[in-house]
């Protein structure tokens, strides 16, 4: 009795101890690995020096021994000088489908058939907040979002490959994950493995090693819908191409759904094989063009909305204006200014936001032309653009242009007659008279200079 106890008092200490080491690999190797690999291991026995920690199959048990397993001997000894071997063994753990809304929490472990002694193989997690609900369309992603949400509903393969391509951070894995979750929540009898192109590299290889390419095949076989996102990481790398062409033909050929994400267009992809490349190209391709103006002001306010945070207008404009690079760095900055107010209770406005993402704007700046502003002010006062060259002389929009007139003398390096030309070719004297109306106004009316304050802002180089 006395013994037990005194062994269940090691046990908990030794499950503190590996609490502690799990936090270190988090930290070491960041929160997805930790996902992956970590989170699912579980520690069953703790004797004399000896620790044993199960994993839920064979090729986890492999991959942590062969990766992580001088490391986290290391991380225990230096908690622990009394423990001299880590033992991964394979306990299976047969886990139930998980419940979507558990998800993106639970193991990423696909349990083919245990008993043909087949390896399992891990998947990416997939981002719950990546749904077509939370995908923002315009203009520049209508087109790609159109053929996910097709490929999504439907049950016959319509175009084989699905290519997705476009910059860092326009949204290619969010609407690689939103297919994903459509079809595991409508088509739960369909079976979808989202992987990225890095993690299939990492499969093979191992297959590889391990000489077990064939199992390699043979887990994509039950596969309906698979998706690779980011296959440019293959390229340059012979063997694996090889074998994600033989893969993908093979899916192909059983007509299977591919759905493949790219920074590029499939015939621009460098040291990708010619084969590869036009096997690429057969289906639908699609591209997501950088982001607009609208756009991204439509993002923000959908963001903020699902934040339930409320951010001035002119936040938002200022931020959807400014903020052009992509969409990734627009939720960071937004995410940023509403970290900063919570954190300090400082109001959201203008002045800060330009003082928290002081860094971030710099990075962002680029040179204002009479255009820009033509269009911002146009935009600021729901007018067309075109009326900054009309004759028009309503004062609805005769004002706006006067604006447009000062920001460009303010804001650009161009002279009064070159400012003149752009507005529908009016003489210098004119821009000199708006310049001065403008000036005049300001130092009367204090809801106008707010407005030419925020317009300023935005403009700013
Ligand atoms: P990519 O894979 O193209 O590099 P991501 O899909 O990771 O880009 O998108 C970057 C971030 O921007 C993600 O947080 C994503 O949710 C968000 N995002 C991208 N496009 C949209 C959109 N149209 N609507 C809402 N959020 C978007
Ligand atoms: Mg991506």
């Amino acid at each position: 009795m006395e013994a037990l106890v005194r062994q269940n008092s090691a046990f908990s200490t030794a499950q503190q101890e590996w609490e502690t080491i799990c936090q270190l690999l988090k930290n070491e190797y960041g929160e997805a690995t930790c996902k992956n690999w970590f989170s699912p291991l579980i520690l069953v026995s703790y004797n004399e020096g000896l620790v044993q920690i199960a994993a839920a199959t064979k090729f986890m048990r492999d991959w942590i021994t062969t990766n992580y397993g001088e490391k986290i001997r290391d991380l225990w000894q230096d908690l622990n000088p009394t423990i001299d071997t880590i033992e991964i063994i394979v306990r299976q753990v047969t886990l139930a489908p998980e419940p979507i809304k558990h998800y993106p929490q639970a193991p990423v472990i696909i349990n083919s058939d245990e008993s043909d002694g087949r390896p399992n193989f891990v998947e990416s997690a997939l981002d719950s907040r990546f749904t077509f609900e939370n995908f923002v369309v315009g203009k520049p992603n209508e087109l790609a979002y159109a053929a996910a949400l097709r490929v999504a509903e439907s049950k016959t393969v319509q175009f084989n490959p699905l290519f997705l391509y476009g910059g860092v951070g326009l949204g290619k894995t969010h609407l690689m994950h939103a297919i994903a979750w459509h079809i595991k929540t409508c088509h739960p009898d369909r079976r979808v493995i989202y992987l990225s192109a890095e993690k299939f590299m990492y499969q093979f290889i191992r297959a590889l090693r391990f000489k077990d390419t064939v199992a390699f095949k043979e887990q994509f076989r039950s596969v309906d819908v698979l998706m690779i996102d980011d296959v440019q990481f293959i390229s340059g790398k012979d063997t694996t191409q090889e074998e994600f062409f033989h893969t993908f033909n093979a899916l192909v050929d059983r007509n299977r759904q591919l759905i493949v994400s790219a920074d590029k267009s499939p015939s621009d992809l460098q040291g990708m094989e010619e084969r590869l490349k036009s096997r690429l190209g057969w289906g639908l391709v699609a591209d997501i063009h950088p982001t607009t103006y609208e756009l991204r002001l439509g993002i923000l306010q959908a963001k903020a909305e699902s934040l339930n945070t409320p951010i001035p207008k002119d936040v938002m404009e200022f931020l959807a204006f400014k903020i052009a690079s992509n969409i990734r760095e627009l939720e960071g900055a937004l995410n940023r200014i509403i970290a900063h107010s919570t954190l300090v209770g400082r109001q959201i406005g203008l002045e800060m936001t330009q003082e928290v993402l002081r860094d971030l704007l710099k990075a962002n700046d680029r040179r204002v032309t009479i255009e820009d502003i033509q269009k911002r002010v146009a935009e600021y006062f729901s007018i067309k653009t075109s009326d900054m060259q009309s004759a028009r002389r309503s004062q609805n929009v005769a004002r706006p242009r006067q604006v447009a007139m000062y920001l460009s003398k303010m804001l650009t390096t161009r002279s009064l007659p070159e400012i003149g030309r752009k507005f529908g070719g009016r003489d210098h004297t004119t821009v000199l008279h708006a310049v001065k109306k403008v000036e005049e106004i300001i130092s009367q009316d204090k809801e106008f200079s707010e407005d030419l304050e925020i317009l300023r802002r935005t403009l700013e180089v």
